[in-house]
């Protein structure tokens, strides 16, 4: 997903999940954790809109060994060269559902992290506080449009060994665990947009240039 379109302050270390509440800790060390993936892995182009790898469901993790880890570098260091806060493999053109993160909530407070198979858990309605922020995303380059999404989620899945976890966000990494949720389901969020919308998005897209090297659609 691409950085919010306002600047937002980013607190370190504080963590808000509690121990013990079942939850990963994904706030500690954040920023150390981010340079060493990114440090080892190689930038890649970004695909865009159209191409195919974006439009379907991928693949799901069965194997959680080195080259898996080696895509997870690879992820870190193309979400740094192209200033994300979230991306997907299909958005580096690898069919496999895992996305990688380096968000923060709606306290500032910066979360880095991997989710392999991620399904998004169902909230209560009365849960639902929808929350209609603008969104972008790396595959549709330059453009935002406001969408509307629960300010809360908690997504299950495995992490980059098969262990199981559960992340939960708020603000606008919960925005970012359902935007990269959808793409490994093969949806974009302009997907979610209205049809005047989603046209509005893709003519900004249309008119500006990508700050960072995108794959040439077919
Ligand atoms: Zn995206």
């Amino acid at each position: 997903m691409a950085q919010q379109e306002t600047d937002q302050r980013i607190d370190s270390g504080t963590s808000v999940a509690e121990p013990g509440d079942g939850f990963v800790v994904d706030t500690e060390d954040a920023e150390a954790r981010e340079l060493a993936y990114r440090e080892r892995g190689t930038s890649r182009p970004i695909t865009v809109v159209g191409n195919p790898v974006l439009h379907k469901e991928c693949q799901d993790v069965t194997e959680f060994g080195d080259e898996l880890a080696a895509l997870i570098d690879d992820m870190f260091a193309s979400q740094h060269t192209a200033e994300g806060v979230g991306l997907a493999a299909n958005q580096i053109g690898v069919d496999r559902k895992v996305f990688i993160y380096d968000c923060p909530d709606d306290d500032g407070v910066r979360h880095v992290g991997v989710v392999c198979n991620p399904v998004l858990e169902e909230l209560p309605p009365a849960e639902r506080v929808l929350d209609d922020s603008n969104e972008g995303c790396l595959s549709v380059p330059t453009a935002y449009a406001a969408l509307a999404r629960p300010d809360y989620a908690v997504v299950r899945g495995q992490d980059a060994q098969g262990n199981p976890i559960r992340v939960k966000g708020t603000g606008y990494f919960a925005r970012c665990l359902q935007h990269e949720t959808d793409h490994l389901y093969g949806y974009l969020y302009i997907d979610r947009l209205s049809k005047r919308d989603r046209k509005d998005a893709l003519r900004q897209m249309a008119e500006n240039t990508p700050r960072y090297e995108v794959v040439p659609n077919a």
